[in-house]
């Protein structure tokens, strides 16, 4: 691939990944709730007003808007743009990290390894958050993951170890960091480091 079309194709999976955040931001609130994640269509939680599609632009329209929602003018938390960068960051970095290995790959099947692979640590993110939340994590979160990895972990097996292991350590981080700023007893995050642990232990017997 050629280095205008592997920017282009960055920047456009940055913004996909960006996306995918709102979209989480949805699944995070609703999922545990058992209420619909298409209806109705994003509103504010205070006035319930729908969400204009331009001020819905992830991160940005969070911006714009000052923090504040355009009918009642009441904050909207700062949860939202964060878990919107943190999925832009993630499609990006995944993106960038393949784009550098995969310099043969066609664009279809970059497309979907970055999202299987992007798509398994947004989810334990998002199980993070619902757990900050006193909720119960739905089994139902993992699957749409669990059926974006599958078939990767037939084609390249060794690709997918090691992007778990890295993806296990660095959700690992993630939720110690959540936990840093709001110390509670649970059990995703001492069980995600135990897998870290265990992870870089089979390693380095095998290396
Ligand atoms: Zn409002």
């Amino acid at each position: 691939m050629d280095p205008i079309t592997s920017n282009i194709l960055l920047v456009w999976l940055t913004f996909f990944g960006a996306c995918i955040g709102s979209f989480l931001n949805v699944v995070i609130y609703r999922l545990p709730r058992g209420k619909s994640l298409s209806n109705p269509p994003s509103h504010c939680p205070k006035c319930g007003h729908a969400i204009r599609w331009y001020d819905n632009v992830p991160v940005l329209g969070w911006l714009w808007l000052g923090g504040k929602c355009r009918d009642c003018q009441e904050p909207i938390s700062i949860r939202y743009p964060i878990v919107e960068s943190v999925g832009g960051l993630v499609f990006g970095t995944i993106a960038y990290l393949t784009l550098q290995r995969d310099v043969d790959a066609s664009l279809f099947e970059l497309f979907l390894f970055v999202l299987g692979m992007s798509g398994l640590v947004l989810t334990f993110f998002a199980a993070g958050l619902i757990e900050k939340d006193d909720q119960k994590i739905p089994w139902k979160l993992f699957l749409p993951a669990m059926v974006l990895i599958l078939p990767w972990m037939v084609i390249r097996p060794t690709e997918v170890f090691v992007y778990g292991i890295a993806i296990v350590i660095a959700t690992s981080c993630l939720h110690f960091l959540l936990y840093f700023f709001s110390p509670r007893q649970k059990t995703i995050t001492p069980l995600m480091i135990l897998a870290a642990m265990t992870f870089a232990m089979i390693v380095c017997i095998l290396s």
